[in-house]
């Protein structure tokens, strides 16, 4: 399997949308996350202040896109319905997701999807809005977004990493609160969370 399972819902969303887009990360920041995988929608429990914290972003003018790696898949304990089935069940609980990235491999997959890899991100601004970074420098600076209000939310540092190479501010959660722990400060319009990739 190549690349991410892409799901697309843009035709669905409202449209006030400025141009930003929210990533975000699934587990730890929208529902509780497991050590051995969310396996089924019944083990998908939500974080209280998720569905208010995506209504906030997109009445900021947010188009929103997940992206999650998902290596239950590429390890066979599972298969892509699956995953569209854990999803549907998100989007009843806070509200439809314009795109759900889902890198399905392992680390030693070597593809370019699994976070801290950019993947999955430029793939999702690519559908949303048709340009994405092309490299990453891993040693440079951090690159200028394609938005100014670009965000990445999540809860572990590979998230800062795919974040910080899309040059989107970085909000680092706590994976017991979730994004409800960020939402104040980035509605506030603070510049982020500082992170070096290669620290
Ligand atoms: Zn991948």
């Amino acid at each position: 399997m190549e690349g991410p399972i892409a799901e697309v819902n843009t035709s669905k969303t409202d449209d006030n949308w400025n141009g930003a887009i929210a990533f975000v990360d699934r587990d730890g920041v929208l529902n509780y996350g497991s050590p051995n995988y969310i396996n089924n929608p019944e083990e998908l429990t939500i974080i209280p202040g998720a569905k208010e914290s995506i209504m906030s972003l997109r009445n900021m003018g947010y188009r929103i896109a997940i992206v999650t790696n998902q290596s239950a898949i590429m390890r066979g304990l599972w298969d892509e319905d699956r995953i569209h089935s854990i999803h549907s069940k998100l989007q009843e609980e806070v509200g439809t997701l314009d795109v759900l990235m889902t890198c399905p491999h392992r680390t030693r997959d070597k593809c370019q999807c699994r976070k801290p890899r950019p993947g999955m991100l430029n793939r999702a601004s690519e559908i949303i809005r048709g340009k994405s970074h092309d490299k990453v420098d891993w040693w440079g600076s951090k690159p200028e977004p394609i938005h100014p209000m670009d965000l990445m939310i999540g809860d572990r540092d590979s998230d800062m990493g795919a974040g910080w190479a899309v040059g989107a501010r970085l909000f680092q959660v706590d994976e017991m609160v979730g994004i409800a722990g960020v939402i104040d400060r980035i509605i506030a319009n603070d510049e982020g969370d500082e992170f070096n990739p290669v620290e």
